[in-house]
């Protein structure tokens, strides 16, 4: 198994949230903003988002899985939901990538079932050429190829969520 050179360096990372937590900021001037980070995988970027954005907000978070190792299992797990009141909220969900959709469309219906004010989804990564369900993405900060990546929050068997940047992760024999 090899993680080799940065995909995404830190600095393009850095540079990306900044533009996202710019166009947020603007989007979400006035509003009743409850930002909601979908644990694990969100957990890094979605601390560099909240604190670049510029507008007052309240967080909380979702632990969901969906995954058995690099391939999808299809069937998601909730494990922590959200204790935040949010029918009064702004609701922005705050994801690490997006594949199939499965997970997204999942989370999405289930706190449209609660009524927020309003709900936009934020995903640092897009594999756009992999959905399967047809999930609206409001903010994608990188889309990438049909590769399996790991760092910056995401992990393979539990492992590489402390690397600084994404790699692409390939298995040897
Ligand atoms: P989906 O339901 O969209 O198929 O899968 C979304 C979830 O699968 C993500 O939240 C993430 O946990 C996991 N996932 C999808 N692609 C990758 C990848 O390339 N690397 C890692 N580490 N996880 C991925």
């Amino acid at each position: 198994m090899v993680v080799g050179k940065p995909f995404l360096t830190v600095e393009q990372i850095h540079q990306k949230n900044k533009e996202l937590a710019d166009r947020i900021s603007a989007d979400y001037k006035g509003s009743n903003l409850l930002a909601v980070g979908i644990l694990k995988g969100a957990f890094i970027f979605f601390s560099d988002l909240v604190r670049l954005i510029r507008v007052p907000l309240t967080i909380d978070f979702l632990v969901a899985s969906s995954y058995m190792k690099s391939e999808t299992s299809g069937e998601i797990k909730l494990h922590y939901n959200i204790r935040e009141e949010i029918a009064d909220k702004d609701v922005l969900l705050v994801e690490d990538i997006v594949d199939t959709g499965i997970t997204l469309n999942y989370l999405r219906e289930r706190i449209l079932n609660e009524g927020p004010r309003s709900l936009k989804i934020c995903t640092f990564l897009d594999k756009k050429g992999r959905r399967e369900v047809d999930v609206p993405i409001d903010y994608v900060g990188f889309e990438i190829p049909n590769e399996f990546v790991v760092g910056y929050g995401l992990d393979y068997d539990i492992k590489y969520r402390n690397l600084p940047y994404i790699s692409i992760f390939k298995k040897t024999a």
